[in-house]
């Protein structure tokens, strides 16, 4: 899996409130994702190959792509409204393609792609009320390692804000 963003953030998602299970709404229900926080307008890359299941509002305003990539699927939440050309339900992405940007969130100074992951062995929405502590599908993963794992393979796992240099070749070494 490649990482989604062309750097590493500065704030971890291995920390609250940004991991995955931080506490969310007083406690009553638990963090579905890993927030990597990024400028508004930072491009958003697929994280593998995939088709896009859809695209819809989603969070204070800002907008989720979800994208089957095969293995698992992925909801990349909180992007801009225009998530750019072709970008709707059919297409298929390359790995490293972009599509998204990173959007404002209504009444929040904060901005970030949150990034949610699931097995894909469950159907439905991804978004289930009925089912706490995540109020998310039951398939639902925790994309932690996953995202280390990304950072591992482009030789980038020290912290800090700052360009990821990809051994994985196409689109993501032009970031380097
Ligand atoms: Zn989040």
């Amino acid at each position: 899996m490649l990482f989604p963003l062309k750097f590493v953030p500065l704030e971890s998602y291995h920390e609250s409130p940004r991991r995955f299970g931080a506490s969310r709404a007083k406690g009553t229900r638990l963090h579905a994702g890993c927030d990597l926080y990024a400028p508004i307008g930072t491009p958003v890359f697929a994280v593998a190959a995939g088709e896009v299941l859809a695209v819809y509002e989603f969070y204070l305003s800002s907008w989720a792509v979800e994208v089957d990539h095969g293995d698992f699927i992925v909801r990349y939440g909180e992007v801009k409204k225009d998530v750019g050309p072709g970008i709707a339900k059919g297409a298929q992405v390359l790995p490293g393609a972009q599509i998204g940007q990173v959007g404002a969130l209504k009444g929040l100074k904060l901005s970030m792609l949150h990034f949610e992951m699931y097995a894909g062995t469950a159907k439905g929405a991804l978004t289930d009320r009925s089912n706490p502590p995540y109020q998310r599908r039951s398939d639902l993963l925790d994309p932690t390692a996953w995202l280390d794992d990304a950072l591992v393979n482009s030789g980038r796992f020290d912290g800090g804000r700052r360009p990821l240099k990809s051994i994985m070749g196409g689109d993501f070494m032009a970031w380097a």
